[in-house]
């Protein structure tokens, strides 16, 4: 099985900041104005598909958003502890395919599901 090593972990890192950057801007922009992303203007650095993902994200409730930025905080701060890739509730390790969807997910698959379902 593929295990995660330094420099993955270095990718889910910077997957992670981005991710964390962007959902504090979004929950700034609904706090202050709720306009949707206009993809006419000038977006600089960012591209068009940075910019649709950004409305995906803002289409995501604000609650969500938050959820999300909490395990996207949760995940960093594993990382700096060096127990990011270990499922947060069986100590398991989460397979690194789920991580690469997911950089930000606390739990493996299992504790997932069976949390999912009650
Ligand atoms: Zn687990």
């Amino acid at each position: 099985m593929k295990k995660i090593n330094k420099k993955d972990t270095e990718e889910f890192r910077q997957r992670l900041l981005m991710t964390e950057s962007e959902i504090k801007a979004l929950l700034g922009q609904t706090v202050q104005d709720s306009k949707p992303v206009d993809l006419d203007l000038p977006i600089g650095r960012l591209s068009r598909a940075d910019a649709m993902q950004m409305q995906n994200m803002a289409a995501l409730n604000k609650r969500q958003m938050e959820i999300k930025l909490k395990q996207v905080e949760g995940a960093l701060s594993a990382i700096e502890q060096g127990s990011y890739g270990s499922c947060r509730k069986c100590n398991g390790e989460i397979r690194p395919a789920r991580l690469e969807a997911r950089p930000e997910t606390p739990f493996c698959i299992g504790c997932q599901e069976a949390f999912e379902t009650g």
